[in-house]
C-alpha cells in the first residue's frame, strides 16, 4: 500500500462536539461509491433485495422477539423478571445485525413505520446499558447462575468465549449504519458510551484481554471514521497487537497462535478469522501500518491457492467451523459458513480498496452470486448455516437456528450489495459488477451519472451510459474484464478452465471497437466524456468446465461447471429417478443453456447427456443408461425441499456413487430408536465409506446419547432366510462424539417376538473396516441390532448389510 491518500469527512456534528469539514483523516486509496448512490433496476438483485426488505427484515425480527432475545435486554433492563434466558451471550448481536439491515434498507426506502419500531428497540437497548456504558444483557440481568463463558469480572473470559467484545463490534455496526441512514443518534450515542467505556478500560497498563471473537476492531474502525476520534483507532489496533503476545494463552482457533504480523496462513475459526483480516486491511489503510498489509497478503494467497471452494466458500470443516488444511474441500460435509462468506466480501472488498487490483473483485463476484446467496432461500425466510457442494437429501434449509448468526448476518448484507459496483480514487472510476441500475457518482472533474443496462448474470452484454453533469467532463473508466472472461477461473491455482481458449471480449464507445490492454483486471478507458457517450462490452458467457487442482481429492476426476459468474449444480428434483450422484457426464459433454422465466424466479438451466450408473447384486459391472442431465444455479439448490445435489460431476465412472443394487437391506424398511429418515436413509445406500471418520458419505448416528442401548431395524419386504449381518460402524475420534460401541447383537423376528441369533462366527468391533457375524440360518421377515453406546461417547452406523 502506498501512503494513505486523505479523504474528507462529512460535516458530523456530535453531543461532544463539532468535527470541522476540513478535518482529513487517512483511509484507502480508493473509496466504494456508497450503496445509497446506486439504484438497482435489474431482475437478479432488485427482487432479491426487495424480498430482503419485505420477508427477511420483518421475519427475522420477529423470530428475535419469540425466542427472547429482545426480553433480554428488558430483564437486563429490570423491566421484566430474568426467568428462563436465551442460550448464547452473543444472542445480542442479532437485533445489532438486524437493526444493521434495516438501517440500510431505511437509506434506499422510506419506511415510516419501520422507523417508529428501530427507535423503539433501540429504547429498549439503551435501557439495558448500564451507567458507565457497559452493555451486554447476559451478565447484566443477573441470572441465578452466570453462564459458564462469562467471568465474575468483565472482559476477562472474552479471549476465550464470552463474547462481550463481539457484541460491542456489532453495536457500533448498527450504530453507526442507523446513524448515517436517518440521522438520528439515539443509538450512535449509546454505541459511543460503550465505546468510551472499552477506551477507559483497554490499553497499555489498562486491561489486556484479546477480543476471542473478532469484529470489535473493525466496528472501532467505523466509529473512528464517523467521529475522528483516535482513542477508536488506536484501540482498534491495540486490540489487533495484544493477540498472540503470549501474555494470555492463544490458540489457531481464534487466530491468537501468533501475532498477527506473524500470521501467513488462514487458520482457525473462519469468520473469526475473515473479519480479522478486514479489520486489520481497515487499520492499515487507516494508520498505513505495512506489517499488517504484508501479513494479509500472504494469508489472502493461502486461502486463494489451497482453501477457497469454488462457490468462494471458505471454512472446509465443522469441526472449529474452521479453515482445514490445504486442499482439504470435502463437498458433502463441506461447513462453509454463510457468515464466512459474507466475512470473506468484507475482506476481499478491502483488498481491492487498497490495491485497485480486479482479481479481489473476481473473488468478491464468485461469493456473492454462489456460497453466500445460497445461504438464504428464494422466499427469504429459509437458511443454511453450511453451505455444502454436494448432499445426499440430509441437508435442508432451516427456518431458524439456535445460534442465529447467520439469518441475522444476511439481512444487514443484502441491502448493501449496491456498494460494491463501483469506486473512485479521484478521477479514476472503476466498475466492478454488472448489474442494471442507475448511479450518481462526485468525481473532482464533476458529478456524473452512469446507467447500466444489461441482463447479467444471464447475459453478457453490458451498455454503460455516461451522463457527466458538465457538458464533457474528463476522468478514466476503468472497465473490469471478470478473470472468468479471460479464462483464468479464479485468481490462484485452486482451480482452471479446461478449455483455454481465450474469446474476444469487444469494447465499443459510441459503437466503435476499442483497442485496449488488460491491466490489473480492468480497461482503462479515459478521455473527455461527453454526455450520451455509450460503452458496449461483451462478456463471452461460454459454459466452462472447471477442474480442480489434483491435490484436492475430494474433486479427483470430477468437474464442475460455471457458466458467467454462477457456478451450477445437479440437482434430483430436476433428474430421473431423483438421484444425481449416480451420475457421470463425459468431459467432452456438450452443454445446451435455456432460460426458464417462471422456473426458480427465472433462472438459465444447462442440460446435457449423461449417463446414470446403478450397481449389481454378485457382479463388480455397472449397469448404466444415458440420460438428459439437468443443472440449474447452486444458489437457487434446496428451494424445492431435501433432495440430493452434486456441484462436482464425476467424468470417470470411479467417481460416482452408483445407485445401490436390489438386496435385502434396501428393499426393507429402516427403523431406529432415532427417527430422523434423513439419517435412516443412509443405513443401506450402499456408499463405501473411505474409512470410518467418512463425513461425506452420510451415516446414521446416536449423539448426544451416551451409554445407552439403541437399535435399528430392517423390517424385510418378504420372508427371507438370512446367515450374515455387516456393520460399519460411524466414528470420528478424537474430535467427535461418536465411537464404536461397547457392544452389539442380533435379533430376528418370529411369531411377533424378538429371538436372537445363534452365533457362528463374529468379527471383533473395530472401525474402518466391515464387522460381520455369522449365524445359523433363520427364516424371518425384520432383523433388528441392539448396540450397547460407550459409557462417555455415542456410536453411529454408515452401512448395514444382511445376507
Ligand atoms: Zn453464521
Amino acid at each position: 500500500m502506498k501512503k494513505p491518500c486523505t479523504i474528507l469527512l462529512m460535516f458530523l456534528s456530535f453531543g461532544g462536539g463539532k468535527i470541522s469539514a476540513q478535518q482529513k483523516i487517512g483511509d484507502y486509496l480508493i473509496q466504494p461509491v456508497d450503496f445509497t448512490r446506486v439504484h438497482f433496476t435489474d431482475q437478479f438483485w432488485a427482487p432479491k433485495i426487495e424480498v430482503n426488505r419485505t420477508i427477511t427484515i420483518p421475519y427475522t425480527l420477529q423470530k428475535i422477539r419469540e425466542t427472547g432475545r429482545i426480553d433480554n435486554f428488558l430483564k437486563a433492563a429490570g423491566k421484566m423478571p430474568v426467568g428462563k434466558i436465551t442460550e448464547f451471550p452473543f444472542d445480542d448481536t442479532d437485533l445489532y445485525k438486524v437493526i444493521e439491515g434495516a438501517s440500510y434498507s431505511l437509506q434506499v426506502r422510506p419506511d415510516e413505520a419501520l422507523n417508529r419500531t428501530l427507535d423503539t428497540l433501540i429504547q429498549i437497548i439503551g435501557d439495558a446499558q448500564e451507567p458507565d456504558g457497559y452493555l451486554y444483557t447476559f451478565r447484566t440481568m443477573k441470572p441465578e447462575k452466570l453462564h459458564p463463558w462469562i467471568s465474575v469480572n468483565r472482559w476477562e473470559k472474552d479471549p476465550d468465549l464470552s463474547h462481550e467484545l463481539y457484541n460491542s463490534g456489532h453495536l457500533y455496526e448498527a450504530a453507526v449504519a442507523h446513524y448515517l441512514a436517518t440521522g438520528k443518534r439515539s443509538l450512535l450515542k449509546i454505541a459511543l458510551k460503550n465505546a468510551d467505556l472499552l477506551v477507559k478500560d483497554f490499553g497499555p497498563g489498562k486491561a489486556a484481554f484479546f477480543p476471542g471473537h473478532q469484529v470489535v476492531e473493525m466496528g472501532l474502525a467505523r466509529l473512528y471514521r464517523v467521529t475522528g476520534k483516535k482513542e477508536y483507532l488506536d484501540l482498534a489496533k491495540f486490540f489487533l497487537d495484544i493477540r498472540g503476545d503470549g501474555k494470555i494463552k492463544g490458540a489457531e482457533y481464534s487466530q491468537s497462535h501468533k501475532m498477527v504480523t506473524d500470521q501467513h496462513e488462514a487458520v482457525g475459526h473462519a469468520v473469526r478469522a475473515a473479519y480479522m483480516y478486514t479489520g486489520m486491511a481497515d487499520v492499515a489503510a487507516l494508520t498505513g501500518n505495512r506489517k499488517y498489509v504484508n501479513a494479509i497478503n500472504d494469508i489472502w494467497k493461502d486461502v486463494i491457492d489451497h482453501k477457497l471452494y469454488l462457490t468462494g466458500g471458505i471454512g472446509a470443516t465443522g469441526n472449529g467451523e474452521a479453515f482445514g488444511d490445504a486442499y482439504h474441500l470435502p463437498n458433502m460435509s463441506a461447513y462453509a459458513e454463510t457468515c464466512a462468506s459474507i466475512a470473506n466480501v468484507y475482506w476481499n472488498s478491502r483488498m481491492f480498496l487498497m490495491n485497485g487490483d480486479a482479481k479481489y473483485i473476481d473473488v468478491l463476484e464468485r461469493i456473492l452470486y454462489n456460497g453466500l446467496l445460497s445461504g438464504v432461500s428464494l422466499s427469504g425466510d429459509k437458511f443454511f448455516y453450511p453451505n455444502p457442494l454436494a448432499s445426499m437429501g440430509q441437508h435442508q434449509r432451516s427456518e431458524w437456528f439456535s445460534c442465529a448468526c447467520c439469518i441475522s448476518n444476511m439481512t444487514r448484507f443484502m441491502p448493501s450489495i449496491p456498494g460494491y459496483v463501483y469506486a473512485q480514487k479521484e478521477n479514476d472510476l472503476y466498475v466492478n459488477l454488472y448489474v442494471a441500475n442507475t448511479a450518481t457518482i462526485e468525481l473532482p472533474a464533476g458529478k456524473v451519472s452512469l446507467e447500466q443496462q444489461t441482463n447479467y448474470p444471464w447475459d453478457g452484454q453490458v451498455k454503460i451510459k455516461v451522463k457527466p453533469e458538465k457538458e464533457s467532463s474528463s476522468f478514466a473508466l476503468f472497465v473490469r474484464i471478470p478473470g472468468w472472461a479471460s479464462q483464468d477461473a479464479v485468481p490462484g491455482n485452486l482451480y482452471t478452465f479446461l478449455d483455454q481458449q481465450k474469446r474476444p471480449i469487444p469494447i465499443r464507445i459510441n459503437g466503435k471497437l476499442v483497442e485496449y490492454k488488460i491491466e490489473n483486471g480492468y480497461v482503462k478507458l479515459n478521455r473527455e466524456w461527453r454526455n450520451g457517450d455509450v460503452v458496449e462490452l461483451l462478456l463471452p458467457m461460454e459454459i466452462e468446465k472447471v477442474l480442480a487442482h489434483s491435490a484436492v481429492k475430494d474433486d479427483n476426476d470430477r468437474y464442475a461447471i460455471q457458466r458467467g459468474p454462477l457456478v451450477y449444480c445437479l440437482e434430483g428434483t430436476d433428474n430421473k429417478d431423483s438421484a444425481v450422484l449416480n451420475i457421470v457426464i463425459d468431459k467432452e459433454a456438450t452443454f445446451e443453456n435455456a432460460f426458464k422465466p417462471g422456473f426458480l424466479n427465472g433462472v438459465m438451466v444447462l442440460t446435457a447427456n449423461g449417463t446414470a450408473t446403478k450397481r449389481q447384486i454378485d457382479s463388480d459391472q455397472l449397469l448404466r443408461s444415458t440420460q438428459t442431465v439437468m443443472a440449474i444455479p447452486y444458489y437457487a439448490w434446496n428451494n424445492r425441499g431435501a433432495a440430493e445435489m452434486q456441484v462436482w460431476i464425476p467424468f470417470n465412472e470411479s467417481a460416482a456413487r452408483p445407485k445401490p443394487a436390489p438386496s435385502i437391506a434396501t428393499k426393507s424398511k429402516s427403523s431406529s430408536s432415532v427417527s430422523n429418515p434423513r439419517m435412516l436413509r443412509t443405513l443401506n445406500d450402499q456408499y463405501e465409506p473411505q474409512n470410518s471418520q467418512d463425513h461425506n458419505g452420510g451415516y446414521l448416528h446416536w449423539w448426544p446419547r451416551q451409554n445407552t442401548t439403541e437399535w435399528v431395524q430392517y423390517d424385510f419386504d418378504s420372508t427371507y432366510t438370512i446367515t450374515e449381518s455387516t456393520v460399519y460402524w460411524f466414528d470420528d475420534e478424537p474430535f467427535g462424539g461418536c465411537r464404536i460401541p461397547r457392544s452389539y447383537k442380533l435379533l430376528f423376528q418370529q411369531n411377533g417376538k424378538w429371538l436372537p441369533v445363534e452365533m457362528v462366527r463374529m468379527d471383533s468391533i473395530r472401525k474402518d473396516a466391515y464387522n460381520s457375524i455369522y449365524f445359523k440360518p433363520v427364516r424371518t421377515n425384520a432383523l433388528r441390532m441392539e448396540i450397547q453406546l460407550p459409557e462417555a461417547h455415542s456410536s453411529g452406523i454408515h452401512e448395514w448389510i444382511i445376507k
